[in-house]
């Protein structure tokens, strides 16, 4: 089970307390007890998350990357504002036109996602930056992309403090991101 970076008060009003006993106390912890579960006394016991996301399917590949999403994204977050730092600012100046440009686009694609997933924001095989949205527990590393953010879309990450407003849940995350460890990431 990851640890939080924060206190799960710490992102009020944005993100509630309860929100966060639901969703990381007991969504993701949950994952993550499945995942250890099923996993027991297979080939993928000891193996990296990442390499059973690459290699698992079923319930071990949703377990598995249900754990790793949750973990990208909660750990993406911070209650102090960042300034996204040069090097990110100017891979997104230039694969998407502006920062402004990329927050339009990536919003829109994760308000549009069909139903439960993730929107993520990946660096694919070129170098180039590239926004995708995945169903359920999909995950970019599937897909030879390496994931750098990610925004959980479920409902479950909204309902509690947004009901059906997702946008509105979007645009309230977008500014909790650690643009710093976005760029760490590279
Ligand atoms: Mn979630």
């Amino acid at each position: 089970m990851p640890t939080l970076p924060y206190d799960t008060e710490a992102l009020q009003p944005a993100l509630s307390k309860e929100s966060f006993d639901y969703h990381y106390g007991k969504h993701l912890q949950t994952y993550v007890d499945n995942l250890n579960k099923l996993i027991t006394g297979t080939e993928f016991e000891d193996m990296p998350v990442e390499e059973i996301i690459r290699k698992a399917d079923g319930g071990i590949y949703n377990n598995a990357a249900q754990t790793w999403n949750h973990t990208m994204f909660f750990d993406t977050l911070t209650p102090v504002k960042k300034e996204m730092p040069e090097r990110l600012a100017g891979m997104i100046n230039r694969d998407f036109g502006s920062v402004a440009q990329f927050r339009d686009e990536f919003l829109a694609k994760a308000a549009a996602q069909f139903g439960s997933g993730w929107a993520w924001l990946s660096v694919n095989e070129e170098g180039k930056l590239v926004i995708t949205t995945e169903s359920n527990a999909g995950n970019p590393l599937r897909g030879g992309l390496r994931p750098i953010m990610t925004i959980d879309v479920w409902e479950h990450a909204y309902y509690i403090d947004y009901r059906n407003r997702r946008p509105d849940f979007l645009k309230a995350v977008w500014e909790l991101i650690d643009w710093e460890k976005v760029d760490g990431r590279l």
